[in-house]
């Protein structure tokens, strides 16, 4: 069996992945493993030699994706939790095989709630708090269930908790309560309440307004690859250090954007547009402008400008690009061929 401990699954450690033949649980090194094998023995031909069988009840790991999906059904039917909530994140998502259903998702959440399965109070919650067709969203159960996963230091449970409290859902609107649990879920390094904590802090909500502390917030999750953060951290440093800091802020747009945050893509859009307009250094305006090509965040109307500019602080300001979403944007404005 896997020769790894399993560490106790929690919002932060769900790397724990079942084979679904039997339920046997590996971790997620030894699932890859076992994944990429089974992958390669599966020949072009269709005939399959030296599968591998799984290790605790030696059924063969060759299934296809409708066979998964079966066998899923039936260890959720059976009872087992593991493969409930599994079951409901796929209704929640709607892929590998199930098509997206929050009724099903809140179902099977449910029910693995209901056998104290550790993911599960966040995700019913969430679920609660949505709302879908044909049932009013329930903010009562919701902060039913979350809050005492958020007692735990279950950080996801947390973060829509201070949800509830922050929008008044089912009640008395509280900043305080929610600023409180949002550091509890962002001190324990949870990307998605460290953005949420930074937005507070940027805001003034339930806190003193303060842009150095929502910066290190923002900087945290944004560092963790949360795309909102590395969106708002772009606008932060724009709005408080000006053009000094452009090419880090479109660099965190670029990222923010490249993983489909559509708010960084139409900021980016607009950003590029303006940008492409003037010369950075003497601001004349001119057609065919060429570009920096480092961080793509400066124009220039000859190599005079761009020496001048350089030494007059583009030197420090200059920065690594970030990736390519040049595609997306085409996309977005709707000139791609
Ligand atoms: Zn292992
Ligand atoms: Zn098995
Ligand atoms: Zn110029
Ligand atoms: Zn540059």
């Amino acid at each position: 069996m896997c020769a790894t401990e399993m560490p106790q699954l929690t919002w932060r450690n769900a790397e724990r992945k079942r084979l679904f033949c039997c339920g046997a649980s590996l971790c997620k090194g030894c699932f890859d493993e076992t994944a990429q094998k089974v992958a390669s023995s599966a020949v072009d031909d269709g005939s399959a030699e030296d599968v591998p069988s799984c290790p605790q009840c030696s059924g063969s790991l060759l299934m296809s994706d409708s066979v998964q999906m079966e066998r899923l059904r039936e260890h959720a039917e059976a009872g087992k939790a593991w493969a409930q909530y599994e079951l409901g994140s796929r209704c929640e998502s709607g892929n590998q095989g199930v098509t997206q259903e929050l009724a099903d998702a809140a179902y099977w959440y449910e029910l693995a709630n209901d056998q104290g399965y550790p993911l599960a109070p966040a995700s019913l919650g969430a679920c609660l708090l949505i709302g879908w067709e044909g049932t009013e969203k329930d903010y009562a159960r919701a902060k039913k269930v979350l809050l005492p996963a958020a007692k735990k230091g279950d950080a996801r449970a947390q973060r829509y908790l201070a949800q509830i409290f922050d929008g008044g859902l089912g009640v008395p609107p509280s900043q305080s309560d929610s600023i409180l649990w949002l550091e509890r879920a962002a001190e324990q390094g949870f990307a998605q309440g460290q953005a949420d904590l930074g937005y507070m802090f940027e805001h003034g909500r339930g806190v003193t307004r303060s842009m150095k502390t929502a910066r290190k917030w923002y900087k945290l999750a944004a560092d963790q690859g949360e795309r909102n953060a590395q969106f708002l951290l772009g606008g932060l440093l724009l709005n408080t250090k000006g053009e000094r800091s452009l090419p880090t802020a479109m660099r965190l747009c670029r990222m923010a954007a490249s993983q489909a945050h559509l708010d960084a893509i139409e900021t980016l859009i607009q950003m590029e547009t303006n940008l492409k307009r003037s010369c950075s250094h003497c601001r004349g305006f001119k057609e065919g402008l060429t570009r920096c090509s480092r961080c793509k965040a400066a124009y220039y109307c000859g190599s005079d400008c761009q020496m001048a500019h350089w030494k007059a602080g583009h030197a420090q300001d200059c920065c690594d690009s970030g990736p390519d979403c040049s595609h997306l944007l085409a996309m977005a404005t709707g000139t791609s061929n």
